[in-house]
């Protein structure tokens, strides 16, 4: 762990503050600092870094499947799994990724528009 560069990096070492809504050996999740919707929690790996989902291997198909679960469970403990939420991975620039340590967005409390 000590190896990793980004800020969210810095977050799972403890060195940035973060508001933590679920933590396990594999992933953190915690609050956007940001938000773009009442509910905006971010999930990452914990035990790694990787940059993007250009850069998963077959090796991380547990991982990103946890990371999908992490959400649904995170969506029902906020009690909007019945209303709808939004799951949001970008890529690279033109994704519109900003920090390249790979996460996944859970949006919800709102009507989502768009697509
Ligand atoms: P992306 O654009 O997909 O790379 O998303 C990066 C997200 O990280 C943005 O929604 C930012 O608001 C969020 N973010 C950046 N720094 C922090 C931080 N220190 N704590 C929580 N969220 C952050």
């Amino acid at each position: 762990m000590s190896d990793m560069k980004t800020i969210f990096g810095k977050i799972i070492c403890g060195d940035i503050p973060a508001d933590v809504v679920y933590e396990d050996d594999d992933v953190l999740a915690f609050k956007d600092v940001n938000p773009q919707a009442p509910i905006h929690i971010l999930i990452i790996p914990k035990k790694e870094e990787i940059p993007t989902l250009n850069d998963a291997e077959s090796r991380h198909k547990e991982l990103l499947g946890h990371m999908l679960l992490t959400a649904s469970r995170i969506a029902a403990d906020k009690g909007i799994a019945e209303s709808g939420y939004r799951l949001i991975m970008n890529c690279n620039a033109e994704g519109g990724q900003t920090v390249f340590h790979l996460h996944l967005h859970l949006l919800g409390g709102r009507q989502m528009t768009g697509f």
